[in-house]
């Protein structure tokens, strides 16, 4: 009665059964737990908790005859048959786990069975530090209070090609056209799904050497390591199937938390936006000392005409969510709307970092299919795939940092190297290597846009 209570009160207040996820965000969040708790739970505990036991406290229990019995449990079959059936469709699941001592009990298994073993293998991963030697060289000004801020925004399907900045014919980049000296470059996806693809972008390992769980730890331990706070912020779902990966970097960082974290501090919102991201993400930059700040963004996640609020849709888009009912047209036109959202949001990103020693690295995970060869989304064709899976990568040094001789002298080299194709493996390297982070792995192999490349 005492779980079920607090199941149902935080159902009633944020909308959410006490999962696997949320079990984990309320262990995370024990320091902080008086948000959580008002007056209301009391109440909650007087009329669902203490009444109810105190009723069943007095209740003599008298012996009853066989056929008495069996009477009484026929009678409480039909009663909850009748309750079942006279609920509306889905609700029978959701009330009984929002009451039922069965739904916390598969939750708090769930949430062993996950996020425990998920921290099992996070712990037999080395940090790449136990096997390279890494320098950062500072060159900010040492009279300077704010110290660099590295910032790495995740792409979420974003295909090259329908990037007016790239030669779409369509302005769907208004916004991101206008930014002087912001570095663009084309990258041929290796993964055409997220879980692989933001694993080997975070990994030193070349995609040859890729592993699904690798050996050693991502680049947010190596940036903790380099004494940079770090944080984790993503728009996507930790529920996801197959995330569990994401999950093990982001435990690496200082901070990290996912949109169902995101969501209990935006309980009146119908939906959530890659920009809700922003809040988090200016309060991170305030930080004066050295940070190393994550975003995952839902870019252009099916169903792109999901992704955007009203005022991106600028172009017509009401197909559905099933995309083989679409015309070729109109799964552009939703996909189009998803690209200038994009646009804001990386611009909005952009805009805050300006006044800060800042330097942020954008990629898309993979692309989407937009039906050609009859294939969606994250399908896969090898005749369309370098097409549809062709990505941009973006380096912005802000401006306050373009001023510092040592890093505009990284942006120049970095210029130069705008036209050629790039793939994931240059990813690692180039944030290293742009941001004056010194290792011999990485100047051996060349993958970095800020000096010489293969
Ligand atoms: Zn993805």
């Amino acid at each position: 009665m005492f779980f079920s209570t607090i199941n149902f009160y935080i159902k009633n207040k944020y909308g959410y059964i006490l999962d696997e996820l949320m079990i984990a965000n309320a262990l995370d969040s024990i320091g902080h737990i008086s948000d959580v708790i008002d007056y209301k739970l009391f109440l909650y505990f007087l009329f669902f908790t203490i009444i109810p036991s105190i009723i069943l406290f007095k209740i003599k229990l008298q012996k009853n005859n066989f056929v008495f019995k069996i009477l009484s449990l026929f009678c409480i079959s039909i009663l909850i048959l009748i309750l079942v059936l006279s609920m509306p469709k889905n609700t029978p699941t959701f009330a009984i786990n929002a009451v039922s001592p069965s739904s916390y009990l598969s939750a708090s298994y769930r949430y062993y069975k996950r996020f425990r073993v998920a921290q099992k293998i996070a712990k037999n991963r080395q940090s790449l530090t136990n096997f390279y030697k890494f320098e950062y060289e500072n060159k900010i000004n040492k009279d300077e209070q704010d110290e660099l801020k590295i910032i790495v925004v995740m792409g979420e399907s974003l295909r090259s090609d329908h990037l007016q900045i790239f030669g779409y014919d369509r302005p769907t980049t208004p916004n991101l056209s206008k930014i002087n000296n912001l570095l663009k470059f084309r990258s041929q996806a290796f993964f055409t799904i997220t879980t692989p693809a933001v694993t080997d972008l975070l990994s030193h390992r070349l995609n040859s050497e890729f592993q699904d769980v690798p050996s050693e730890k991502s680049l947010i331990d190596l940036m903790k390591n380099l004494s940079f706070k770090t944080h984790w912020y993503s728009m996507q779902s930790s529920k996801q199937f197959g995330t569990e990966m994401l999950n093990i970097m982001a435990m690496e960082a200082d901070n990290y938390f996912f949109r169902d974290r995101i969501r209990i501090d935006f309980p009146n919102k119908e939906n959530l936006y890659d920009e809700d991201l922003l809040p988090y993400f200016s309060k991170a930059l305030e930080d004066k000392q050295k940070n190393f700040i994550f975003l995952h963004s839902f870019g252009s996640h099916t169903h792109y005409f999901e992704r955007f609020p009203a005022e991106f849709k600028k172009y017509s888009d009401q197909c559905g969510k099933n995309p083989k009912i679409c015309t070729a047209e109109q799964l552009n036109n939703a996909y189009d709307n998803s690209v200038l959202y994009t646009d804001y949001f990386l611009s909005e990103v952009i805009k805050k970092i300006d006044k800060s020693n800042a330097i942020l690295f954008y990629i898309s995970d993979h692309g989407s299919f937009l039906g050609e060869n009859g294939i969606y989304a994250n399908g896969s064709n090898d005749e369309a795939k370098d097409k549809a899976h062709n990505v941009p990568m973006f380096i912005y040094f802000s401006e306050k940092l373009q001023r510092n001789k040592n890093y505009r002298s990284k942006l120049l080299k970095a210029k130069e190297n705008q036209n050629k194709l790039l793939n994931p493996d240059y990813f690692f390297d180039s944030i290293l290597d742009c941001s004056m982070i010194k290792s011999s792995l990485i100047s051996d192999r060349k993958f970095s846009v800020c000096s010489e490349i293969n």
